[in-house]
């Protein structure tokens, strides 16, 4: 669906070629579904952060992201949003299997998503869970084929894609990279190169990295396509 604005006065414009274009900085200005409006407005959010309103209208979009901007700019929900608007769009059931996949460095990163997906998911039906290692392989491996979102640290993620036989993603509709820099630094090139070539090639790709090394544009190279680059670089 394309991308339309409520022209409201609260909302930024500005003068473009004589042509007045109005953009987002809340969210109820944004193209989203009630239920994901509530959450986030029950969670305290409501002013777009910089990366959010550059961001979140691409990624509503279904573009593929490149997205630069440091630690603490709020780049989980410039990815949880489009994810829960997406499925929703598409009457993603339980049924339907795996609908995104949000790939973190470390077992730590991936639980702090986990819990602001529960906040702002709340009003959702989706099924989401960890797969981060630490816990019972084989206990992950009996829920993992009943998930509609999965957050995930790149080994654990792996293991689960070479031995568990539930672990469906031919449906996968979109996929994060989050701090790609750091999964990069921390050796997950090849295990990212396997995961990648399990995935569909027909999805939506976001990835989110606080530096642009010459290892993450390779990364980028690998899994986005005709991306939009999105950088925030705020002065502090
Ligand atoms: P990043 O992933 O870029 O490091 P986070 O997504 O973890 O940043 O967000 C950093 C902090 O900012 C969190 O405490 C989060 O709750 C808060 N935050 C994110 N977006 C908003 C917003 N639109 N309004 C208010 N606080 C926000
Ligand atoms: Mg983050």
């Amino acid at each position: 669906p394309r991308l339309t604005l409520k022209t409201t006065t609260s909302q930024g414009s500005q003068k473009n070629n004589g042509v007045q274009v109005y953009y987002a900085t809340q969210f109820n200005h944004l193209p989203i579904s009630r239920r994901t409006l509530y959450a986030l407005k029950d969670s305290g959010y409501q002013q777009l952060t910089a990366i959010q309103k550059k961001a979140l209208p691409l990624g509503l979009r279904g573009n593929d992201i490149l997205g630069a901007a440091r630690t603490g700019s709020g780049k989980t929900l410039t990815f949880l949003v489009p994810i829960l608007e997406h499925l929703w769009r598409m009457d993603w059931t339980s049924w339907d299997g795996l609908g995104a996949l949000i790939i973190s460095p470390t077992r730590e990163l991936a639980m702090q998503i986990f819990q602001v997906l529960r906040k702002v998911g709340k009003n959702h039906c989706f099924s989401a869970g960890l797969v981060i290692g630490g816990k019972d392989f084989e206990e992950e491996r009996e829920r993992i084929g009943r998930m509609n979102i999965l957050i995930a640290t790149p080994g654990r993620l792996l293991q689960h894609m070479d031995q568990s036989t539930d672990f469906d993603c031919s449906r996968l509709q979109i996929l994060v990279l989050d701090e790609a820099d750091q999964i990069l630094d921390m050796g997950f090139q090849r295990t990212i190169d396997a995961i990648l070539r399990n995935l569909p090639k027909q999805r939506q790709t976001l990835l989110f990295s606080a530096t642009q090394t010459r290892s993450v544009q390779a990364l980028a190279r690998l899994s986005l396509e005709e991306p939009e680059y999105v950088a925030v670089y705020e002065k502090t």
